[in-house]
């Protein structure tokens, strides 16, 4: 049996969020708008207009670009793609061909086995979307070219990725880093960013790689696992069989659990790019540059490891907290305001993590919700009660769901209902001896005096729901030693 190396790389396309188009004023948010409404000369292509650069498509390309490790490039050109496809209007697409404004960076990956692996970013580059096709069902198809024109950047990754997994993890991992510092929207529902996957196999000891497939816009992460997953099990049992793999674009049908040929893959001499003649090189001083650096936040790795070393969470807690930034940031929020009433970041880590994100997942809300469901300062007066030892663990749980659910205020409500915690041992002694001399007990008290110590748990859990789990269950144990020991 042959054994096969596997390449893959990705093309992501990503909507640069920006109120208007890539090379005119016309505005770029058409989201449930009618088709074609959000249209204009330049971005339908009429003869005699002229397009002039989005400033703030360029300014987040390039934090992107920063963001991703890569370096900006002073000097950056707008080439013409040519194509004939009704979705263009132009006949050619501008873009950016040997000479984009993003290279050479990379991003960090951690596989299920816990394996960190870098893989490289060969290029970040500008572009305009094209419009959309719909195909009805009767054999007609309609455009829509709202889209058209609107902002794109193109992210190439080197041949780096050798798993679907790997694959699943950068596309993740890209996208995470746009939604972070505000490039993109990262709507992977609306198309805003789009995934093409190149991959090829060939024996392992053969050094020039398989004729390559692309799989085309991929818009889920499961998806592109699953794609790469068909897609190299196909081509190995094609070789295998003694055929050979056609270089070609290939599509992705998520309802057969297959991928199939759509065209033969173009060269790109096909496209027979040229330099945008209406459009001079971008050039961009060190300045302009290390401004844009300078605005970049900290990222999700930096502050995932930040996390780790200054509030001493597990890398697991530390990643699910910095997942999205409005999270790390309410996270961080709370860290502060607990800490006045003398909660450890950990306890509030746990509180998010346990509680939040618990109630978040049964009712179908995202992470960013936590932040309306349970205000900081809601958040922080209730840890602080729990850690001062006003209210016990068990009633602060069911406040948490109670604020989560009806917006109520966690220590509004301690006052109004005292459920205070009782740690009063003559109070508590009472409700002890009401405990033991009740006959459910008799048992557990018999086991107990027979040795078994751990029966005690028995007679708490007693004391415990007759309280209401207002009682302090440290007091009430010794207590119940006492008085198990004196009787
Ligand atoms: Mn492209």
């Amino acid at each position: 049996m042959t054994a096969y190396l596997v390449t893959i790389g990705l093309e992501i396309h990503a909507h640069i969020k920006t109120a208007s188009k890539m090379f005119d004023g016309c505005p770029a948010d058409y989201a449930g708008a009618p088709p074609n409404s959000y249209v204009s000369a330049v971005s339908l292509g009429l003869p005699g207009t002229l397009p002039v650069l989005n400033q703030r498509a360029v300014e987040l390309a390039a934090c992107a670009g920063m963001a991703l490790n890569c370096r900006v490039n002073q000097r950056s050109v707008f080439s013409r793609k040519l194509y004939l496809y009704p979705d263009l209007p132009k006949g050619f697409q501008i873009t950016q061909y040997d000479e984009p404004i993003c290279s050479d960076g990379w991003v960090e990956i951690r596989t299920a086995a816990g394996e960190t692996r870098r893989i490289g970013i060969e290029r970040l580059h500008i572009e305009e979307d094209t419009g959309r096709l719909v195909h009805a069902d009767d054999d007609s198809s309609l455009i829509d070219y709202n889209r058209s024109g609107t902002p794109l950047m193109e992210i190439v990754s080197r041949p780096d990725v050798s798993t679907p997994e790997e694959a699943r993890l950068v596309f993740e991992k890209i996208r995470q880093i746009l939604v972070w510092i505000g490039a993109s929207s990262g709507n992977l529902d609306e198309g805003a960013v789009r995934c093409d996957a190149n991959v090829s196999v060939r024996p392992e000891g053969q050094v020039e790689y398989g004729a390559k497939v692309e799989i085309k816009n991929i818009n889920s992460f499961r998806f592109v696992e699953r794609a790469l997953t068909y897609e190299i099990q196909r081509q190995i049992e094609t070789l295998n069989a003694g055929g050979s793999v056609v270089q070609e674009t290939r599509g992705w049908r998520e309802d057969l659990g297959r991928t199939e040929g759509q065209r033969s893959k173009e060269f790109a001499h096909d496209y027979r790019y040229f330099p945008e003649p209406d459009i001079p090189p971008l050039e961009l001083s060190a300045a302009w540059i290390a401004e844009r650096k300078a605005e970049l936040p900290e990222l999700p790795d930096a502050r995932r490891a930040r996390f780790e070393s200054e509030y001493g969470l597990s890398l697991q807690d530390a990643d699910l907290l910095t997942l999205e930034r409005p999270v790390a940031d309410y996270f961080e929020q709370a860290v502060d305001a607990a800490a006045v009433a003398g909660s450890s970041a950990k306890e509030v880590a746990n509180w998010v993590l346990n509680e939040g994100f618990r109630l978040l997942k049964e009712r179908g809300e995202p992470a960013t919700a936590l932040a309306t469901r349970m205000p900081v300062a809601s958040l922080s007066g209730l840890i602080g009660l729990v850690v001062k030892g006003a209210i016990t663990r068990g009633v602060a749980k069911q406040l948490f769901e109670e604020c989560f659910d009806r917006g109520a205020d966690p220590v509004q409500l301690v006052t109004e209902r005292g459920l205070t915690q009782i740690s009063d041992s003559d109070a508590l002694r009472v409700a002890v001896r009401e405990a033991l001399a009740d006959p459910k007990a008799a048992k557990a008290i018999g086991e107990y005096r027979g040795g078994k110590a751990t029966a005690i748990q028995f007679l708490l859990g007693m004391v415990m729901r007759a309280s209401k789990g207002q009682a302090n269950a440290q007091v009430v144990r010794s207590l119940l030693e006492e008085e198990l020991a004196a009787q």
